[in-house]
């Protein structure tokens, strides 16, 4: 399918918007083909006045079948990366780029596939919506499709990875591995050091949220 083909899905955004009638919108979504084989919509989660939202790519096989963000295998490195970071997630807003799970079946298996430039840029407008709601001091992109959807650029994760940027709107970003970049690396090395790597920017999130609360904003 050619991008123009992709609409958006603005058009299904509603006309009141708080995260509550976001989160039912988004349920009728059809603003790209990707609600077409997932079991369900999964919308962020967490508390609307959230000082930091982590932002992740897609659901996953478990998520799309539950329907909360990050609650199969990532989810559980995100839990101790959160925990090793000093972080608690009950205070963050969790959600992903993409709010339909994107997959392939092999040997009866659903594993998940990175969506496109246009599925990221077509669920884009529930991100900024969820952005506008929550007002997060800091937002932290895990992986390189949230970067692509939170900078509107194309971004190499290993050149921004620990960095501080900009979201296309303005608010302060972080770059830093997706969890699941840890299941997927085969040496045990790797796995420790993306870990590693990923409970340090967490833990930056937290100090700058700390430094903000004091009137300082992030340094680059
Ligand atoms: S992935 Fe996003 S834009 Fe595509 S149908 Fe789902 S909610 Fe809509």
């Amino acid at each position: 399918m050619a991008r123009s083909d992709y609409p958006t899905a603005q058009p299904f955004l509603p006309d009141d918007k708080n995260l509550d009638t976001l989160a039912t919108a988004a349920e009728g979504c059809q603003g790209c083909p990707l609600y077409q084989d997932a079991t369900q919509v999964v919308f962020g989660s967490g508390p609307p006045d959230a000082e930091i939202m982590l932002v992740g790519e897609q659901p996953g096989a478990q998520e799309d079948q539950i329907g909360e963000p990050f609650v199969g295998p990532a989810g559980r490195l995100l839990d101790q990366a959160l925990k090793e970071g000093g972080l608690n997630r009950d205070e963050l807003y969790i959600t992903n780029a993409v709010k339909h799970f994107k997959f392939e079946v092999s040997d009866g298996r659903r594993s998940g596939i990175k969506p496109s430039v246009g599925e990221i840029k077509a669920c884009h407008p529930w991100l900024e919506s969820e952005i506008e709601q929550v007002q997060p001091e800091i937002v932290v992109a895990m992986g390189a499709v949230a970067a692509r959807s939170l900078t509107g650029k194309p971004l190499a994760i290993g050149e921004v990875l620990g960095s501080w940027l900009q979201t296309s709107e303005g608010r302060s970003l972080i770059v830093t591995y997706h969890p699941s970049a840890v299941l997927r690396s085969p040496a045990e090395v790797d796995q420790d050091r993306i870990f590693e790597a990923l409970v340090r920017d967490l833990d930056r999130a937290r100090e700058a949220v700390l430094s903000a609360r004091g009137g300082r904003r992030p340094q680059a």
